[in-house]
């Protein structure tokens, strides 16, 4: 069947995941034979067909800091980390590669400011998400909250000052709403729009392509939130949108008198397994 594809402007690799595969594609070589384990605190990106590749090169992941090996090396995620984790890890003569994307290292900085400031810091994010995790353990006095939506905004008691960061992948919409609630909440209201630049491009270009197709494919790891975003606002502008990891998942049966199809993926989508997507809708 002939069908028009299109893919968004913006999808796949952010320059931070980019930035982070090169740095731990480089440290693999450098000790390619050599003894010397390397590791990652949780996978290095939300993908796993590109997590299982750099495992066969021999990059470890784990999931709790005792399984790292005094002697090895540690490669911080995009994500970021919690500062008191990295010491944990440093007390063990582990060499520490940080690979955080300076956009994360920015809302950091900020929540650190603001704690110092004296602002009660209010983190918009996923409670979960290590990245909202590596940013709330930057509030040195631990006088903060990780607000997901506008409930928790509701019961956060009044302040005297309140300074916002947001997590990178979240949405502007999420952050206007929240932040409307939080200005009922203190006398001093400070937001840092946190969002990076790529994260917004790759939502407004997804939204974009979502309002002129019939059907919209999002490619990328179910556990990776931007992607996950980027499922929300495409669904939002058109009902008939599909979250899948690759192209093994797609269904003919969603093209039935389809003329117009749109394609995009998350930050931590190869673009190979966009244009793999791509492919296997043409052999439809
Ligand atoms: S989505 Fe943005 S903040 Fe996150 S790694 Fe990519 S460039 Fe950095």
């Amino acid at each position: 069947m002939h069908m028009d594809i299109k893919t968004a402007k913006y999808s796949g690799y952010c320059f931070g995941v980019k930035r982070a595969l090169k740095l731990a594609e480089e440290i693999l070589k450098e000790n390619q034979g050599k003894k010397t384990k390397i590791f990652t605190l949780g996978s290095i990106i939300h993908n796993s067909g590109v997590t299982n590749e750099l495992a066969k090169k021999g990059l470890i992941s784990v999931e709790k800091l005792e399984k790292i090996i005094p002697g090895s090396i540690f490669i911080i995620r995009s994500h970021g980390m919690s500062p008191v984790l990295v010491n944990e890890i440093k007390k063990k003569n582990v060499k520490i590669i940080d690979a955080t994307c300076p956009f994360v290292k920015k809302a950091q900085a900020r929540a650190e400011t603001l704690s110092k400031n004296g602002y009660f810091v209010v983190i918009i994010g996923n409670k979960n998400h290590p990245e909202v995790m590596g940013i709330k353990d930057h509030v040195l006095n631990k006088n903060y909250a990780v607000i997901e939506n506008e409930a928790d905004a509701e019961k956060i008691s009044s302040k005297e000052k309140i300074g916002v960061v947001v997590q990178t992948t979240q949405t502007i919409g999420k952050l206007c709403l929240i932040t409307s609630k939080l200005l009922e909440k203190a006398k001093e209201l400070v937001v840092f729009n946190t969002i990076c630049n790529t994260t917004k491009k790759r939502q407004n270009s997804t939204k974009k392509l979502a309002n002129s197709v019939d059907i919209m494919i999002i490619v990328g790891g179910k556990n990776s939130a931007n992607t996950t975003h980027l499922m929300e606002i495409s669904k939002k502008c058109n009902a008939v949108t599909y979250h899948i990891e690759n192209y093994k998942e797609i269904k003919p049966e969603w093209f039935n008198n389809v003329k117009n199809v749109g394609i995009s993926g998350g930050a931590s989508t190869p673009v190979e397994d966009i244009m793999g997507v791509k492919e296997a809708i043409e052999k439809l």
